[in-house]
C-alpha cells in the first residue's frame, strides 16, 4: 500500500493484493497436486463478444500461472438453449474439472440462469447458481461470487474489520451489490444498500464506515459525501473520454477517506484471484479436504 500523492487516503492497492491472493492460490494448488489433486477450471464461452474472449483468455492465463489445469470451451452464437446445457452437463460430469464458468453475457437466445443453474453447485466457482445464492443468503458456508469476496478481501488486508461497522452498498444487482452486502453482513456490519430510488444518497453515504459503490455511473457518488476517515472500495468501471474510472469522485473522496480503491487498480485485480481461489476451494472439497 502506498500513501496517495492527491488527498491523506491510503490507497488500496488491488494490483499487489491481487497477486498476493494469486500466489497463495498458487501454494495452494502445489499442496493439492502432491495428494494427486490437479484443480482445473472450464470456461464456456458462446459467441464472438470480443470483450467476453478477453476475460476468457486472462482466466485461461491466471489458471496456467497457478498450476491449474484450464479448458477452454468455445460455442458458435449460434449455439442452442439446449446444446449449452448439454456441454454444462459434460463438464458436470468431469473429474478434472472442479469449476466451470459460464462467460457473461450469452446470446440473447440463450437464457443465462437457465444455463448457471445447470452447473453443478459443487463446480459453481462464479457463485451465481440459486443454491450459492442461497447458502450465502443463509450465512452457511459455500462458494462465494468472485468480485464481492475480492471487496472483502480488500477491507481485510488493510486491516478494517466492518464488525459493528456502518456499511453502505450502493448498488443492489445479483452480481455485486446484493452479494457484498450480505458478506458485509456476514462480518456482523450495519449494513445498508442503495439503489436508484434511495431518496437521500448523500445522507446514506455520510453515515458509513464503509462505502462500496457499485453503479456503473462514472462518479456518481460524491467525494464531498463521504465522512472523514471512512473506507471506500470503488467496484464501478465506466469507460469515459478520460479513461477507466470508478463510481466515486475520486480526488475529493481521497481527501476524506482513510482508504480507498483506486480505479483501475482497485477491485478489477482481485475478481480473477478469487475466482482462482474458489476453484482451488472446490477441487478441496470434492475431495473431502
Ligand atoms: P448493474 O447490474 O447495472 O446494477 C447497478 C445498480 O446500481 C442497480 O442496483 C441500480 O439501482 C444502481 N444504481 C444505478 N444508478 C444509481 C444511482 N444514480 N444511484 C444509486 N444507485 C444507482 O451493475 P453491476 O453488474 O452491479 O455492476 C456495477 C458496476 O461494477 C459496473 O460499473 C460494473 O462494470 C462494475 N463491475 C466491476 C467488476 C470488477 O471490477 N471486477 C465486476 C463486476 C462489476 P436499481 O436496482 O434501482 O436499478
Amino acid at each position: 500500500m502506498s500513501g496517495d500523492q492527491r488527498g491523506v487516503a491510503r490507497v488500496i492497492d488491488g494490483k499487489a493484493v491481487g497477486q498476493k491472493v494469486r500466489d497463495e492460490v498458487k501454494t495452494r494448488v502445489a499442496e493439492l497436486k502432491a495428494r494427486g489433486i490437479e484443480p482445473g477450471l472450464a470456461t464456456v464461452l458462446v459467441g464472438d463478444d470480443p470483450a467476453s474472449a478477453i476475460y476468457v483468455r486472462m482466466k485461461h492465463k491466471a489458471c496456467l500461472e497457478a498450476g491449474m489445469k484450464s479448458f477452454g470451451i468455445e460455442l458458435p452464437a449460434s449455439t442452442t438453449e439446449a446444446q449449452v446445457l448439454e456441454v454444462v452437463d459434460g463438464l458436470n460430469a468431469r473429474s478434472d474439472v472442479h469449476g466451470i464458468l459460464v462467460q457473461l453475457p450469452v446470446p440473447q437466445h440463450i437464457e443465462a440462469e437457465h444455463v448457471i443453474d445447470r452447473i453443478s453447485p459443487a463446480k459453481d466457482v462464479d457463485g451465481l447458481h440459486a443454491k450459492s445464492r442461497g447458502l450465502l443468503v443463509a450465512g452457511v458456508p459455500g462458494l462465494r461470487p468472485a468480485t464481492p469476496l475480492g471487496c472483502i478481501r480488500l477491507l481485510d488486508e488493510i486491516g478494517c474489520d466492518p464488525k459493528g461497522k456502518n456499511a453502505v452498498v450502493i448498488g443492489r444487482s445479483l452480481l455485486v451489490g446484493k452479494p457484498v452486502a450480505l458478506l458485509l453482513l456476514e462480518r456482523h456490519a450495519t449494513v445498508t444498500i442503495c439503489h436508484s430510488r434511495t431518496k437521500d444518497l448523500g445522507a446514506e453515504i455520510a453515515r458509513a464506515d464503509i462505502v462500496v459503490a457499485a453503479i456503473g455511473k462514472a462518479g456518481a457518488i460524491k467525494g464531498e459525501w463521504i465522512k472523514p476517515g471512512a473506507v471506500v472500495i470503488d467496484v464501478g468501471t465506466n469507460r469515459t473520454e478520460q479513461g477507466l474510472v470508478g463510481d466515486v469522485e475520486y480526488a475529493e473522496a481521497a481527501k476524506r477517506a482513510s482508504a480507498i480503491t483506486p480505479v483501475p487498480g482497485g477491485v478489477g485485480p482481485m475478481t480473477i484471484a478469487m475466482l482462482l481461489s474458489n476453484t482451488a476451494q472446490a477441487a478441496a472439497t470434492a475431495a473431502g479436504l
